[in-house]
């Protein structure tokens, strides 16, 4: 089986190995599917990961601990390199923004390929010897607040509240802090939903701007309007399972969708357990 080294977003680097036909299992193991946030995920790169190299800004011992303490970008960006190595290109499709146009637009995406978006040193500093602590302030109504880079156990929280208070925008923020200034623990889900635009909006990019992964993005054009476009990458269900190797066919255009599995559209840690984007590694 074919063996590959890698350094993921943090740092952190070792050896993956390619996803064998059972590890694909906690896709249909009931247990697995009542699991909140990256469950999945990191059932999946445990499977994987075969040796630590190098425990980048990490103090694990033995196998990286995906579903607490390790950076959500290092998740995302092993997963995609796993998925690489097991299956190649990601060949999917996806539809034409162009208003009048809608056609689906056929692509192989090289997973391994895309740019790596390493966290800053910055990031990593206030990870390792602060805690994973970062004071913030909004802009609009000026209170304090703490937050912390994604892991796998902010990603559950976060989930874990979404399944509470449904799958908003104003709950994937009030689970992605740790804590506001003069608000109860129990009071952030109306804390975030009292939010102006502003607040919420800077603190959306507030959130983003230390995260790492990589770039969930690919350059696209329309063959049936010529539109250049941007969109980003979905995890659908053939990313897990690619219905079968494909060279030329989809005769009718349609990408084809294997049996609904659940979760039928699984969700990276990154992004998403939140609300609105279902990309791969990027958020809310
Ligand atoms: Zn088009």
């Amino acid at each position: 089986m074919r063996e590959q080294e890698v350094t993921l977003a943090s740092g952190l680097s070792g050896v993956i190995r390619p996803w064998k036909t059972g590890d694909l299992a906690v896709f249909t193991t009931r247990k697995m599917l009542k699991q909140p946030g990256p469950a999945i995920e990191a059932a999946l790169m445990r499977a994987a990961w075969v040796d630590t190299l190098d425990r980048g800004p990490y103090a694990f011992d033995g196998k990286p601990p995906w579903l607490t303490d390790i950076l959500s970008g290092d998740l995302q960006d092993g997963i995609r390199l796993v998925r690489a190595l097991t299956f190649g290109d990601y060949h999917t499709a996806f539809n034409c923004i162009g208003p009048v146009c809608g056609e689906p637009i056929k692509v192989g995406i090289p997973l391994d390929d895309l740019d790596s978006v390493p966290y800053s040193k910055e990031a990593l500093a206030f990870f390792t010897e602060q805690d994973n602590r970062i004071d913030w302030e909004f802009p609009d109504c000026g209170k304090k607040l703490v937050y912390g880079l994604r892991t796998g156990a902010s990603m559950k929280r976060i989930d874990l509240m979404s399944r509470e208070h449904g799958r908003h925008l104003h709950v994937s923020l009030a689970g992605s802090v740790r804590s506001v200034d003069g608000v109860r623990s129990n009071g952030l889900v109306k804390f975030m939903a009292d939010l102006s635009f502003e607040d919420s909006r800077a603190l959306e990019d507030e959130l983003e701007r230390l995260e790492g992964g990589y770039k969930d993005e690919v350059d696209l054009v329309c063959e049936a309007c010529g539109l250049e476009q941007t969109q980003m990458i979905r995890m659908k269900p053939d990313f897990f399972r690619p219905e079968k190797p494909r060279t030329t066919t989809d005769d009718d255009g349609s990408p084809k969708r294997s049996r609904r599995e659940s979760p039928s559209d699984m969700q990276p840690s990154g992004s998403q357990s939140q609300s609105t984007s279902v990309s791969i590694g990027s958020t809310v």
